[in-house]
C-alpha cells in the first residue's frame, strides 16, 4: 500500500440531466468506489456544480480515501463542450448551461485540476483504452440509451472534429421522411433505435390493440417500461416487442454499415442501456445488417462488439480523461 498522502487516483464524473455519478479509480482504472446524486437540473447551473463537487467527495469518502491522495477529476458533459476553455457551451437538456465555465468553477471548489470533454466522447475513450486496451488505432463507439451518441478515436486519439460535433451519429439521417426527432430534423438513428424511440414505438402499438405481454407485465399505458421489460417479454415469446428489437438491431446495423463506409476504422464499439439489456437479442442482426450495407471488402475484419461497461462507461471515459490530461 502507497503511503497515505501520494497523490494516486482520479476522479472520474458522468454528469447527466438526471443524475450524476462519480467513481474513483486507480491509476490502472480499476473502481474503487462510486456515488451517485440526481442532477436537479432545473435549479441551475450553480446548484448542479455544487452537488458535482458533493458526489465527488461522497465517492472519495466512499473510497476511504482523502481529497489530497486525487491527482485529478474528470468529467464528461452533455451538449456542446470545448475542453480547451473547459466549458460547457450549451447543453439542451439543462436549462441556464450556457457558457458555463465548468472547469474553472469546480477546480474552485474541489481545489483539484479539473478537465471536461463530451458525455459521448468520455464514453468512447472508455470503453477505447479501458475495456480494449487501446489496442486499436482507430475506433467509433455508438451508445444507445435515452439518446444516441458516439465517439470517434483516429491514430489513437479521440478526434472531436472542426466544430467538435463529430461522432453525432444519432443524427445520422436512416429513414428519409421517418419520425420526427429531438433535433428537428426526420427518419435521424436516434429517432428510430434509442431506447426512447423503442418505447414510443411500442406505446402507439398498444394504443393501437396490438397484443403484447408488456401489458399484463406493466398494465396498459407502460409507464414504467425498462428495457430489462423487453428481455423478459422476448424470452417469453413475444412478437410484438421482437419486431421492435428486430428493427431496433436493423437500423442500428444500417449505422454501423454507414460508419464503415465512411470511417473504416478497426473496430466499432456499441454500447449504452440498451445494448446492456439486449446484447444477446441485438448484436448478431447488427453486425449481420452492417455487412450488408458496408460495401464489398470494406467490413473485412473489421471488429464489430458490445461494450460491457454499461453505466460505468462515463466515469470510466472520465477518469482517462483525467489520467491522460496528466501525463507529461
Ligand atoms: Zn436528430
Amino acid at each position: 500500500m502507497a503511503e497515505a498522502s501520494s497523490k494516486q487516483f482520479y476522479v472520474g464524473v458522468d454528469l447527466g440531466g438526471t443524475k450524476i455519478l462519480a467513481g474513483v479509480f486507480t491509476p490502472g482504472l480499476k473502481i474503487v468506489a462510486t456515488s451517485k446524486t440526481s442532477t436537479k437540473a432545473d435549479r441551475g447551473p450553480k446548484a448542479v456544480l455544487d452537488r458535482i463537487g458533493r458526489t465527488v467527495r461522497d465517492a472519495i469518502d466512499e473510497a476511504d480515501l482523502d481529497l489530497k491522495q486525487i491527482r485529478s477529476v474528470g468529467i464528461g458533459a452533455p451538449g456542446s463542450i470545448n475542453p480547451e476553455e473547459g466549458k460547457v457551451i450549451f447543453s439542451p437538456n439543462m436549462p441556464g448551461w450556457e457558457d458555463v465555465a465548468l472547469k474553472k468553477e469546480l477546480e474552485k471548489i474541489l481545489e483539484l485540476p479539473v478537465f471536461i470533454e463530451n458525455d459521448c466522447n468520455a464514453c468512447t475513450l472508455g470503453v477505447h483504452a479501458a475495456e480494449l486496451g487501446a489496442k486499436y488505432k482507430s475506433l467509433f463507439g455508438i451508445f444507445l440509451g435515452t439518446g444516441i451518441g458516439g465517439g470517434l478515436i483516429l491514430d489513437g486519439r479521440l478526434h472531436s472534429g472542426f466544430n467538435r460535433t463529430a461522432g453525432e451519429i444519432g443524427h445520422m439521417v436512416i429513414e428519409v421522411g421517418g419520425p420526427k426527432c429531438g433535433c428537428g430534423n426526420r427518419g435521424c438513428f436516434e429517432a428510430l433505435a434509442s431506447r426512447t424511440a423503442i418505447f414510443r414505438r411500442l406505446e402507439l402499438a398498444v394504443k393501437d390493440g396490438q397484443k403484447t405481454i408488456l401489458t399484463e407485465m406493466l398494465g396498459d399505458d407502460l409507464t414504467d417500461l425498462r428495457s430489462g421489460d423487453l428481455r423478459k417479454a422476448l424470452k417469453k415469446g413475444d412478437k410484438l416487442v421482437e419486431k421492435v428489437i428486430e428493427d431496433a438491431a436493423e437500423y442500428t446495423g444500417i449505422a454501423v454499415g454507414n460508419i464503415i463506409n465512411v470511417i473504416n476504422p478497426e473496430c466499432i464499439v456499441i454500447g449504452g442501456g440498451v445494448i446492456d439489456a439486449l446484447e444477446d437479442e441485438m448484436m448478431s442482426i447488427i453486425i449481420e445488417t452492417a455487412k450488408d450495407y458496408a460495401m464489398p471488402g470494406t467490413a473485412k475484419g473489421v471488429e464489430i462488439v458490445a461494450s460491457r461497461l454499461g453505466d460505468h462507461a462515463g466515469i470510466t471515459g472520465a477518469a482517462v480523461l483525467a489520467r491522460e490530461n496528466l501525463k507529461g
